[in-house]
């Protein structure tokens, strides 16, 4: 039986563009997640809960919760959720949950994020927790978007490691690499092909990747995640999951 919602006040706001946001709330007491899980949060619309997925963008140890969320105007929840503001409800439900964390993976010494769109969520909560620079050596997140605008987030993140109380000091250890689809950008194109034809690899002065050593999350679209898997499967990589541990695993960022 699903656990019943419960209701947190909204701490703060920021919109990055105008279909990008984050928000953070308070966490409930008895709210627990591994970092790189999702739960149903929602708002009450006209009397009735409109839940939906959300990854949880914010570290397991931290006391507040992060969203980072689109906005589709005709959504049921975010052509509402894109007006609240401090002080407001926000309901969440249950607990974590998903296999997109470091349980699900064998140990390694590289650590991929792949992530496209808002799908950069779940790794702003793995890149926050110092439990996945004490498993990896080296760490790469990946982020591509339409647009170089909607790079934001993820940048604000990379560029605040640094200063971060728990993981600052491993800041190092993290390598950020961007790509955008849509206008002129330093690297452009899908991630897809920037790993197939090896360009991921050449720009950042890496070796390729290696089954053995190399470890890899996903989380984007539906065809993003189905090419990705055909890449990994291709190289020898293997689907983890919470009961059989792998070198690879994904998310949905969204049902589309
Ligand atoms: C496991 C999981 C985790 C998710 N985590 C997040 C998250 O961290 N942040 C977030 O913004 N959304 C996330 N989503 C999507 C989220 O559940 C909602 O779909 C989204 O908030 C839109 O809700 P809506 O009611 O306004 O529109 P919906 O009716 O839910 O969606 C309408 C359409 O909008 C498109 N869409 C929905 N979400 C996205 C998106 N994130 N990016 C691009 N297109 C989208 C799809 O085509 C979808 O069919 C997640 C979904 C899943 C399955």
């Amino acid at each position: 039986m699903a656990a019943p919602a419960s209701t947190v006040p909204v701490v703060s706001v920021h919109h990055y563009t105008d279909r990008l946001f984050k928000f953070r709330v308070k966490r409930p007491k008895n709210f627990r997640f591994e970092s790189g899980q999702f739960a149903m949060i929602g708002l009450n619309i006209e009397d009735e809960p409109i839940m939906r997925a959300y990854s949880m963008a914010s570290p397991s140890w931290d006391d507040e919760l992060e969203f980072y969320s689109i906005i589709v105007p005709d959504g049921p929840l975010t052509s509402q959720l894109r007006y609240i503001k401090p002080e407001d409800p926000l309901l969440i439900s249950g607990r974590g949950v998903g296999s997109l964390t470091m349980k699900a993976l064998k140990p390694g010494k590289r650590l991929f994020m792949l992530a496209t769109g808002t799908g950069i969520a779940p790794f702003a909560s793995i890149m926050r927790d110092p439990e996945t620079y004490e498993r990896f050596d080296e760490v790469y997140l990946t982020h591509t978007c339409r647009e170089a605008a909607e790079l934001s987030y993820g940048k604000e993140l990379v560029a605040a490691l640094r200063e971060d109380p728990l993981c600052g000091e491993f800041a190092n250890k993290l390598t950020y690499y961007s790509s955008v689809t849509r206008e002129e950008y330093e690297h452009m194109g899908r991630i897809t092909d920037l790993l197939e034809s090896g360009q991921v690899f050449s720009d950042l002065g890496i070796a390729p990747f290696d089954a053995e050593g190399d470890r890899v999350m996903i989380c984007g679209s539906m065809e993003l995640n189905r090419d990705l898997q055909k890449i990994l499967e291709a190289q020898g990589f293997v689907e983890g999951s919470r009961r059989q541990k792998g070198s690879y695993v994904l998310e949905r960022a969204f049902v589309g």
